[in-house]
Order: C-alpha cells, then sequence, then structure tokens
C-alpha cells in the first residue's frame, strides 16, 4: 500500500502573491467575492464552508486565551448600532477623516497620506502635513493608477464612518452610524460590566464583532475591506500602572500570533511615532506579519489614556469615575490599554503563512487547531469490502473533529486536493488492512506514512496534535 503514490519531496516555497491566494480561496472553498454573480461587490467576501471553519478557530483561539485563560477578563457582544453621541464623545465625528484626493483624468481615488511625496514630506517634517502642505506637493505629481500627471485634485478630509437612519423616517433626527470600532459597546459597558461582575481594577473586557468603515482604498483581498471583524479588548487600570500593562499585553499579544504557529520570523513590532499616534493615544505599537505586499499592521496595542471614559463621562453626564477601595476611597477614571486585531486580517495572515507550494503541489501547512479538516478517509478502492470499514471509521472519527470522507479519483490526488485544504492526515483503508485490521496514516507536511492498528487512529491523531510542533 505504501507505493501507491510515488512522492518526491522537494523544497516548498512560501505564497508568492496575493492573486495565488485567492484563486484557491476561490476553488477550495476558502473565500469566495460578495455577490459575485451580479459581478461582485467591491472590497466584500464570503467565506465558504472551509473559510468559516478556519474563521472560527481563530476567533475560538483569541477568545480562549482572552477570557478563558485570562481571568481578569470578561467578555460582552455590544451591538453594532449605538447612540450618535457615542461618536461625538469619542471623537469620530470630528476626526475619523481620512485625505482623499480624486484623479480628474481617470476619477481614480486616492489616499493622500498614502502617496510617495506625502509620505516622504510627512518624513521630513516628522509628522503629517497639513491639507494646504499636501496640496502643493501633489500639484506635479503622477496619478498612481493612470501615470497622468498634474491630474490629482487637492486633497479634502472624508469621514470613514457610514450613515443610516433609525426608523422609516431618514432624516438628520434620526441619523446612526454603523460602528467603526468595537471599542466604544466597552466604554460604555465599563460600569456595567464592573458593577454585575464585582470587578476591582485591573480588570478587561473583551469583544468580537463587526465593523464599518468607508476606506478609500479598500483592496489586498481581506486585508483591507469596508466591512470586517475586529478582536478587541481594553484592560482597565489605575493611572501611573498604564506602561507597565503596556508592556505585558504587547508580549502576550505577539506570543498568542507564535502560539497559533504563525512564524516569529514573519512578525515584528512597529513602534508608533508621534506623528502615527491616533486622537486617542499615549502610547501605540503594531504587530506587523510580513504578507506578500509587505510588512503591514496585523494588530495594534495603544495606551488610550483616560480619553474615552472621561469624554464619555462630560457627554453623557454619568461619571465614569472608579472609586479604589485598595487605595482608601481615591477617585479616579481608569487608564485603558487596548489591543486590537482584526479577526479577518488574522485568518488572512493564518491562509498566507500556511500556504506552501513547489511544482507538482500546493500544501497548506495549517496548524492543527486552524485546518478545517483534522483528517481525511478514504476507501482504496470504492468496492463494499473497503467502503464499509471506511464509513465506520468516518463516523467514528466525526465524532471527535471535523472530518472529511472521499472515495473519488486515484488516491494520489486524493491526498493533493486534502493538502490543497491543509488536512493533517489522511487515513486509507485497503485490502492488506482487512486482514489485519490496519490503515495508513499519511502525515500531510513529511508526507510519511505508517501503518497503525484501525481503532488507534483517534488516539494517534490526538497524540499528534497534542505534540505538534
Ligand atoms: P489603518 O491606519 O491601516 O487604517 P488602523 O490603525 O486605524 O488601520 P485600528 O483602528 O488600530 O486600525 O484597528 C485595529 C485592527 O483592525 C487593525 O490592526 C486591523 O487588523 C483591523 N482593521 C482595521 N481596519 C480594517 C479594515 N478596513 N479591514 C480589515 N481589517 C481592519
Amino acid at each position: 500500500m505504501n507505493d501507491v503514490v510515488a512522492e518526491s519531496n522537494k523544497p516548498l516555497k512560501d505564497l508568492p502573491d496575493m492573486p495565488t491566494l485567492v484563486s484557491l480561496a476561490k476553488r477550495r472553498g476558502f473565500v469566495f467575492q460578495s455577490s459575485e454573480i451580479y459581478g461582485g461587490l467591491n472590497s466584500c467576501w464570503d467565506y465558504g464552508p472551509l473559510g468559516i471553519e478556519v474563521k472560527l478557530a481563530v476567533k475560538q483561539s483569541w477568545w480562549n486565551a482572552m477570557t478563558r485563560l485570562q481571568d481578569d477578563v470578561e467578555g460582552i457582544d455590544a451591538s453594532i448600532l449605538m447612540h450618535p453621541r457615542v461618536w461625538e464623545a469619542s471623537g469620530h465625528v470630528e476626526n475619523f477623516n481620512d485625505p482623499l484626493v480624486d484623479c480628474k483624468q481617470c476619477k481614480a481615488r486616492h489616499r493622500a497620506d498614502h502617496l510617495k511625496p506625502v509620505k516622504e514630506l510627512e518624513k521630513k517634517l516628522g509628522f503629517l502635513p497639513k491639507l494646504e502642505e499636501m496640496a502643493e506637493v501633489l500639484a506635479g505629481t503622477a496619478c498612481p493608477a493612470c501615470g497622468t500627471k498634474g491630474t490629482l485634485t487637492p486633497p479634502r478630509l472624508f469621514n470613514m464612518m457610514f450613515k443610516t437612519h433609525m426608523g422609516p423616517i431618514a432624516d438628520d433626527a434620526n441619523l446612526v452610524y454603523l460602528r467603526p470600532e468595537t471599542a466604544q459597546g466597552i466604554f460604555v459597558n465599563f460600569r456595567n460590566v464592573q458593577e454585575s461582575m464585582r470587578r476591582r481594577l485591573p480588570f478587561g473586557i473583551a469583544q468580537i464583532g463587526k465593523s464599518f468603515r468607508n476606506e478609500i482604498t479598500p483592496g489586498n483581498f481581506t486585508f483591507r475591506t469596508r466591512e470586517f471583524e475586529q478582536m478587541e479588548m481594553q484592560y482597565f487600570v489605575k493611572p501611573g500602572t498604564d506602561t507597565e500593562f503596556f508592556e505585558q499585553w504587547r508580549q502576550k499579544r505577539f506570543e498568542w500570533h507564535t502560539s497559533n504557529g504563525i512564524r516569529k520570523e514573519k512578525l515584528r513590532f512597529h513602534p508608533h511615532g508621534p506623528n502615527e499616534l491616533a486622537h486617542y493615544a499615549k502610547q501605540a505599537e503594531d504587530i506587523q506579519y510580513e504578507f506578500p505586499i509587505g510588512w503591514q499592521e496585523l494588530e495594534g496595542i495603544h495606551n488610550r489614556t483616560d480619553f474615552d471614559l472621561r469624554r464619555h463621562g462630560e457627554f453623557s453626564g454619568k461619571s465614569l469615575q472608579y472609586v479604589d477601595t485598595a487605595d482608601g476611597n481615591n477617585k479616579y477614571i481608569p487608564y485603558v490599554i487596548e489591543t486590537a486585531v482584526g479577526c479577518d486580517r488574522a485568518v488572512l495572515t493564518v491562509l498566507c503563512d500556511a500556504f506552501r507550494f513547489n511544482e507538482e503541489r500546493v500544501v497548506m501547512q495549517f496548524h492543527p487547531n486552524f485546518a478545517p479538516y483534522k483528517v481525511a478517509v478514504f476507501p482504496l478502492m470504492k468496492k463494499e469490502e473497503l467502503v464499509g470499514p471506511a464509513q465506520k471509521l468516518y463516523a467514528e472519527l466525526r465524532k471527535h473533529y471535523k472530518t472529511d470522507y472521499d472515495d473519488t479519483g486515484s488516491i494520489g490526488k486524493r491526498y493533493r486536493r486534502q493538502e490543497e485544504i491543509g488536512t493533517p492526515f489522511c487515513v486509507t483503508i485497503d485490502y492488506d488492512g482487512l486482514t489485519d485490521q490496519t490503515v495508513t496514516i499519511r502525515h500531510r507536511d513529511t508526507m510519511a506514512q505508517e501503518r497503525i492498528s484501525i481503532d488507534k487512529v483517534h488516539a494517534y491523531i490526538q497524540n499528534a496534535f497534542q505534540n505538534w510542533s
């Protein structure tokens, strides 16, 4: 049985570019373009049957790390629509703007602060130039889309919040926003959670949920979209201890990514300089991943100070001060350390990092936690005497983890398919095995095959997952 397919062990290379991943994702049911039969909707993507498994596993891993294993963090699930005053207090109505320029020739839209001359000026000045200064350096610049010179409009500020109306009448009185970050749902529930769960500082609140930003330049597959999911945690601390907790959380968050099997050499920290800091932040650091489009932000860790709670206190008239009974009933507004990672971006990282290929095959080398199927069962041929025991094993393994069953085509082809969807193990029932109750188990990454007893398959896989490196 071991000779059913001659396999060469040529070295594997990393994902070369994003379109290669987009094509695999569609072909194998990970991610589809939204509304594809209508020509698609720009920047919107749908997770397919295998993609949703990866995404759920990413959420599960985050939720476990942040709430179950972290006994000082509570979870919540706040609504997407919130009172419009929330976004005035948070500063998003006033400040959540990106500078936008249009090309008069080809109608392409660009983010002014992403264009080379502006970036260079920003580097020289040490902070983001004013709109007039941007306009000056962009005046003679060629449009990056069509190459025509001098066709870019002066930049103007564009607020990225999506607006809609609550109720049947669309007027300003019932204007609401789709939240651009999940964090505000946590801030406005600070007191509810603290009191109902009898929490003392320091403690955190975690949440996974959708956010919406009307990005000027979405793109690069799911890297930047207008609707996306975030996994955010706000950790409330006594002022003065914030720097110490910032340090702790930045380390913990880096380790979360490596514990998910993301290669360490593909991850790095990127501290924000004073010009990069958001309107609420005192200190910020990104965790970046080396995507095929270069090093890009995957997660942000921010010291948001007491900005948000203080502003909500002022705008709502309800004090969000904390009475510190451990400190002589001293009253203060807690500082906040935030960890914010895009769920879709974390899934994209898992996909990019797992992708390996050579001339013969593509292998998604997922950490077993993220593999959509943990194991696949094959009868060597579609013959009654093999199908019976294969079906029986399949039914047994499905009780423990998502298992695939395939009896079509050659064994070689079935292996190739399972490699492309990243199934760590394939189990084949052949004629030899019928006499001595054994199967062949094949390892995705080494392609090594072993013959083991059929009643040991589950224990073998469990053990391999526990000792995965
Ligand atoms: P940028 O400056 O690139 O627009 P940001 O620094 O404003 O992003 P944060 O507000 O810190 O991003 O958001 C936290 C995380 O949410 C990001 O690290 C990223 O993983 C994710 N995220 C933000 N915007 C998007 C988006 N448009 N599409 C997908 N994920 C996003």
